[in-house]
């Protein structure tokens, strides 16, 4: 079904972030670097429940502390140090930083501040050492023409990225590494007037040609991570975390306006039904003597630990825990993500999904009996340690209490798929305070003029110049406009002698496809590209063997084009070598040749380039063809 999102009442607002490509860290000299070693140095900290200055203490963070999480950092000696380790205060802003993010707050007509001031925003997760993140705003009211409308920019800040997972063990101990922490973010935030999927894309990709437009970011995924801000009336207003894929953000708003009027629709259908939030009652009941001789596997296993099996009523939700609010995604995965966040469980089972599971027929007859669930009743159980359960129970009876009153103000994160998963209750506003170990750092008025005098050119003009200069079609370079390549690819077709539209067509298109087929293209560097193009400019490498070479490379990185070249057996054909296999392939048809006379060529080119393709030059191999057929006659 299509959504009038006018008529809905929908309202965007984007937050953009992506990495800079500078020199060092924000407020160290470490390497801006991720690395893929075991680590050199680990160190423990137990998670502390971070407060603001304001006495503030965030739910999810003090639930975490009583849990006991600890965290383990891992790090190496080239990407941090006591910096990022919380054991040494942060040095000066980075002026490379402060450069990048003015250049695009300029180009986007935003106002620079007078002076910077590093605040401290709170992390309740672990991802910073220090228990908050440091921002700084750059510049506040810019803007952006998008089609026919103009998108406010509210503020072009400078942030630091946080340290990035990389496990999490049953023991309460989740593994961050701190070569991420430190990295310079600019972070883009429009008004929340974007009306539409659609729109809201057409936005990202606008801010992200500025970014581009810098060439001062970094590339490659996870060097990118767009947030939304998502309303409707009547609905609440989500923010969704982290969406990696530019191409996921209309997806990913047209699935949050369909989930949040989904849920609208649940609980209109629940207060109609007369059921009201106190009716969903905190009383757990000891189902585990129901289960005793299952067979569903994950009960069992549970049994055999001597864990519990819980169970709550919910009173009038029959039915609806299986309601799609998304393909393949209902009232019960959101109650299922809940129960997993706080209880740290692996999984519900509710009484709208069964039988199934092994859970039998008479099985759910004892248990909707035990708990004396009424009609209408739906039955949600957990097989879990007496704690976890008790904890998942208690966020399943929270969920349901909020679907009977609508949509729950919450932060989610996205998933690969454009649909998104519970991630924490959405914060207070007040959880920004002062960094007091960093003084003001003064943009001068200088400054900004040397900025503005050097701004570099927008993406309208850079189009018609790309057409103009190196004839490409329209559509190649936009493409190469909205690649990662903008920049490289007039330094290719100078340095090389490759033909511009062969150079935009293998940096847009076959690079596109390489990356659809799994393979990691961020691990060539624009160093090795443009190695590649001059070889292939001077007939050492034939631009059939492209794709060959960069997915090689990037399975190996630190080796060298003449590695790959040598690795894959793509070294050039001398004359003589091809001399041979062009004889040899016209002696082994000596009589379609004979038949065909002057047309054999056609037919022995095919075969001889299908046996030579990327290890000789196809002029050429043409020319000897041509020669050994005369020869023949
Ligand atoms: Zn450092």
């Amino acid at each position: 079904m299509e959504i009038d999102y006018e008529k809905i009442g929908l309202k965007v607002g984007l937050e953009i972030h992506q990495q800079l490509n500078t020199p060092a860290k924000l407020f160290c000299k470490c390497k801006p670097e991720l690395f893929k070693e075991e680590p050199e140095i680990t160190f423990l900290r137990r998670l502390r429940p971070t407060q603001s200055e304001l006495g503030q203490i965030d739910p999810a963070a003090y639930f975490e502390f009583q849990k006991g999480v600890k965290i383990l950092y891992e790090a190496n000696r080239a990407t941090s140090c006591l910096v990022e380790m919380d054991e040494e205060p942060p040095h000066q802003l980075n002026m490379d930083a402060i450069e990048t993010v003015l250049t695009a707050a300029l180009m986007m007509k935003a106002k620079p501040v007078d002076e910077i001031h590093v605040m401290r925003k709170t992390v309740i997760d672990g991802s910073n050492t220090t228990g908050f993140q440091r921002t700084c705003v750059i510049a506040l009211n810019g803007e952006i023409k998008v089609g026919e409308k103009t998108v406010p920019i509210q503020h072009t800040s400078l942030e630091e990225d946080a340290a990035r997972k990389t496990g999490e063990d049953e023991t309460n101990v989740i593994r961050y590494r701190i070569d991420r922490l430190g990295i310079p973010l600019i972070e883009i935030a429009t008004a929340p007037v974007i009306n539409s999927p659609k729109e809201a894309q057409e936005v990202a990709l606008a801010i992200g040609r500025i970014l581009r437009a810098t060439g001062k970011v970094m590339r490659g995924l996870g060097t990118i991570r767009q947030d939304l801000n998502i309303s409707i009336p009547n609905g609440a207003l989500v923010e969704i975390k982290g969406v990696q894929e530019l191409e996921l953000i209309s997806l990913a708003v047209e699935y949050e306006a369909r989930r949040q009027l989904n849920l609208i629709k649940i609980s209109e259908e629940l207060k109609k039904s007369g059921v009201e939030p106190e009716d969903i009652k905190e009383e757990f009941f000891d189902v585990t003597d129901v289960f005793k001789q299952t067979k569903c596997k994950v009960i069992r296993k549970a049994l055999d630990k001597n864990q519990k099996v819980s169970a709550v009523k919910l009173s009038k939700f029959q039915g609806y825990l299986k309601r799609e609010l998304l393909p393949n995604f209902r009232l019960g995965t959101e109650m299922a993500d809940r129960a997993r966040f706080w209880g740290r469980v692996g999984g519900i089972f509710h009484t709208d999904e069964m039988p199934a599971y092994g859970v039998t027929v008479e099985e759910v007859e004892a248990l909707r009996s035990a708990v004396k669930a009424q009609e209408g009743t739906a039955v949600v159980f957990v097989a879990d340690s007496a704690e976890n359960v008790k904890e998942a129970l208690k966020a399943v009876v929270e969920r349901a209490r909020e679907a009977i009153g609508g949509v729950p103000e919450e932060t989610r994160a996205a998933n690969p798929d454009g649909t998104t998963r519970y991630m924490r209750p959405r914060p207070g506003a007040a959880r920004m305070y002062p960094e007091t170990d960093i003084p003001p750092t003064i943009i001068t008025e200088n400054f900004v003029k040397k900025v503005s005098l050097n701004l570099p050119e927008p993406s309208e003009q850079k189009l018609g110049r790309l057409t103009k200069e190196y004839k490409l079609n329209e559509k190649l370079a936009k493409q190469i406009i909205d690649s990662e390549y903008g920049d490289v690819f007039e330094t290719i077709v100078k340095e090389s002698e490759v033909s511009p539209t062969t150079v935009a067509a293998f940096l847009t298109e076959t690079l596109k496809a390489l990356k659809r087929d799994g393979v990691q293209v961020e691990n060539v560097s624009e160093n090795q590209l443009k190695e590649i193009f001059k070889s292939v400019g001077s007939g050492d490498v034939t631009k059939e063997a492209l794709p060959e070479i960069v997915s090689w490379l990037s399975k190996h990185e630190n080796k060298s084009l003449q590695n790959a070249i040598s690795s894959l057996g793509l070294e050039m054909l001398s004359k003589e070598e091809l001399e041979k296999i062009i004889d040899n392939v016209i002696d082994a048809n000596r009589d379609a040749v004979g038949n065909l006379g002057k047309n054999a060529f056609g037919m022995i080119m095919g075969m001889v380039m299908k046996e030579v393709r990327g290890k000789a030059n196809a002029q050429l191999v043409s020319r000897l063809i041509k020669k050994a057929l005369e020869r023949q006659k």
